[in-house]
């Protein structure tokens, strides 16, 4: 079987696909995650566009992470609706037309739509580089095995590590491991990618070769992109928007040149002076 082409080309903008759908691709619609008492985010509201690549920044504890965890599923929203490409994460629609409860099945298929990259890269330490990317692929898309390794080698040209098929996780470095982790991600092949952070647990010299790879990706290809960093210049660089979190709310949002240039809100002002 042949592989599909690499790495999921950007199509001419004057040529949309004839079958993409209206509307945004991610909605958050009155959002409350709580944990007891404690309201990370209140009443949130934002969507990303198909194809957007939007960056998430504020102070620590703003609720950045608890998005990307809600979207993986990975957590349950207190109140509010979470949709993606207009369909609720929460809520499936039964025979009936009602809306209930969604069920494990049914999350798991809206989360085969995106892919996830932590801070720590969790790759699986018994497992070889390539058997890392494959796994997944294989075993949960049904991928042939030959056609998986195919793309995991191409993946692997495309974050610089044509020479690590083979390595294991321990014989890398943390930027390596990293890399090796976003060509995990891509080989699922996701609409959407989430990064949490991904150079924070870095060695300062190896942050540079993971954010090249991640700009590289966001020039060459169609993913829409939700990342959370503290890395500025990175945002500034890959950004369509970027949206400012205090106390689980945007308190402001807009394109880099205005975030980073002229921000309005003086706690945007203020946070801004104290990363940058
Ligand atoms: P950020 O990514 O902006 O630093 P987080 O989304 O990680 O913020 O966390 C927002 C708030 O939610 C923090 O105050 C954190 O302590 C709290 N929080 C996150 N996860 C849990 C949890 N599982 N139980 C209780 N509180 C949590």
């Amino acid at each position: 079987m042949a592989t599909d082409p690499l790495p999921l080309h950007k199509t001419d903008p004057a040529q949309p696909p004839a079958d993409t759908p209206a509307g945004p691709l991610v909605a958050f619609d009155q959002v409350v995650k709580r944990y007891g008492d404690h309201v990370v985010l209140d009443h949130l509201d934002f969507t990303v566009e198909r194809g957007q690549h939007v960056t998430l920044i504020g102070p620590s504890g703003s609720g950045k992470t608890t998005i990307l965890r809600l979207l993986m599923t990975l957590e349950q929203v207190s109140s509010g609706t979470i949709t993606v490409d207009g369909t609720p994460l929460s809520h499936m629609r039964g025979q009936d037309g009602t809306l209930k409860p969604a069920s494990e099945k049914y999350q798991r298929d809206i989360r085969k739509r995106i892919g996830m990259v932590f801070q720590q890269f969790n790759l699986f330490p018994n497992m070889n580089v390539l058997q890392n990317i494959t796994e997944a692929p294989v075993n949960v898309l049904g991928m042939e095995r030959a056609a998986a390794e195919e793309r995991g080698k191409e993946l692997l040209e495309l974050v610089g590590l044509s020479d690590k098929v083979t390595a294991h996780p321990t014989q890398l470095s943390g930027g390596q491991q990293q890399r090796v982790a976003i060509a995990r991600a891509l080989a699922m092949r996701p609409e959407i990618l989430l990064l949490d952070e991904v150079t924070s647990a870095l060695d300062p010299e190896l942050v540079a070769g993971v954010l090249d790879v991640l700009r590289d990706i966001a020039r060459t290809t169609d993913i829409t992109m939700l990342c959370v960093t503290h890395e500025m210049n990175f945002a500034r660089d890959v950004s369509d928007r970027v949206l400012m979190f205090d106390a689980g709310r945007v308190i402001e949002s807009g394109t880099p040149d205005k975030i980073f240039g002229a921000p309005e809100h003086e706690r945007t002002r203020e946070f801004l002076g104290a990363v940058l």
